[in-house]
């Protein structure tokens, strides 16, 4: 529910109505506004209603939030969130380029990767330690090796990294060494991950599902900041299809219609979206034409040695020419690289 107060509420009876609302054993929020303060209450909607909170001589209005999700949701926060990795802010006018190669491999690959990466343009640094792979067979990363040598070339470079974490029990150790934590297209309905990484004090990377709705994603993101985190930045990543031309189906719908309907920052995985490097810079383009807050590339110094995703990954020329493609677009639609 948000409940708006009447314009000469004072600040005790807002304080005294958030009581009311945390007694019933609801959710509190209170968010001040430059005219009026704005309450929410989270909960069982037939508490909410006993609570007749309408009835109340401070309050002007209570009305539900019709959308499943609630932190998310603009209804309860209008204004854009901007997540800041590192130093870098997400979501504002200036468009955030999350590049890298797939995984860690060695140290020399990742930081002759990352300084491709970085010299092209790129402001925050990307790659797995820990690899969600279809076959067991596959090369599923360095784990801790992997997150040191990380940190190592990000430190080096000056960029913040992030990186996937898959599992709660390596939470800790990914969060001491990433400046912001990736949840994987796999682990989109992993609750219990979901509501650890909420509290693990680092921003998110929350990638969609392969077969996730938009409302499911959005729910999803719904319990990290359910958990205490409001840094999410939503990923847009393919979907799967019936289409096999392409790796998944990049749904470039999702973008604006996300920006609508909630606060928070969307970026655009063209990488995975596409699985073929050729598509990645048409779709990189399309992403920030229709309103995207910024893009995930995979870049690898020799994508054909690539020990995951080679042929999605862009050589570094490719990348410098795509960025470079970026700039008028960006500047087409208001915003800045
Ligand atoms: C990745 O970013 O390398 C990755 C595994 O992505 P996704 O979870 O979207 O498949
Ligand atoms: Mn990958």
């Amino acid at each position: 529910m948000i409940i708006v107060l009447k314009r000469n509420a004072s600040p005790e009876s807002a304080e005294r109505l958030l009581e009311r609302i945390a007694a019933a054993g609801l959710q509190p929020l209170h968010m001040p506004g430059s005219e009026r303060v704005v309450l929410g209450a989270l909960g069982d909607e037939r508490v909410l209603a006993d609570l007749a909170l309408d009835g109340d001589p401070d309050v002007e209005s209570v009305k539900p939030i019709l959308a499943p999700y609630k932190l998310v949701s603009r209804e309860l926060h209008a204004h854009d969130t901007i997540v800041r990795i590192g130093g870098v802010a997400i979501g504002g006018a200036q468009l955030a380029v999350i590049a890298g190669p797939c995984a860690v491999e060695t140290p020399d690959q990742l930081r002759a990767s990352a300084e491709a990466a970085r010299a092209a343009g790129a402001t925050i640094l990307r790659a797995g330690a820990y690899k969600p792979r279809t076959s067991p067979y596959g090369f599923s990363g360095h784990g801790p090796a992997g997150l040191a040598i990380l940190r190592e070339v990000g430190d080096a470079l000056g960029m913040p990294v992030v990186t996937e974490v898959m599992d709660t029990a390596d939470i800790d150790l990914v969060a001491e060494h990433a400046d912001a934590l990736q949840i994987g297209a796999r682990n989109m309905h992993n609750f219990a991950l979901l509501r650890a990484v909420g509290r693990a004090g680092r921003p998110v990377v929350l990638k969609r599902g392969l077969s996730a709705r938009i409302e499911e994603l959005l729910l999803a993101a719904e319990y990290l900041l359910a958990s205490g985190n409001d840094q999410v930045v939503l990923c847009e990543r393919g979907i799967r299809t019936f289409e096999t031309a392409t790796r998944n189906t990049l749904d470039l719908n999702a973008v604006p219609y996300i920006k609508q309907r909630t606060h928070l920052p969307v970026i655009v995985d063209p990488s995975h979206g596409t699985g073929l490097r050729e598509l990645v810079a048409p779709m990189a383009l399309a992403a920030i034409a229709c309103g995207a807050d910024g893009l995930m590339i995979e870049v690898h110094r020799d994508p054909a040695a690539a020990l995951s995703d080679g042929a999605q990954s862009l050589y570094p020329d490719q990348f410098a020419a795509l960025m470079q493609a970026v700039a008028p677009v960006a500047q087409a639609v208001g915003r800045s690289l």
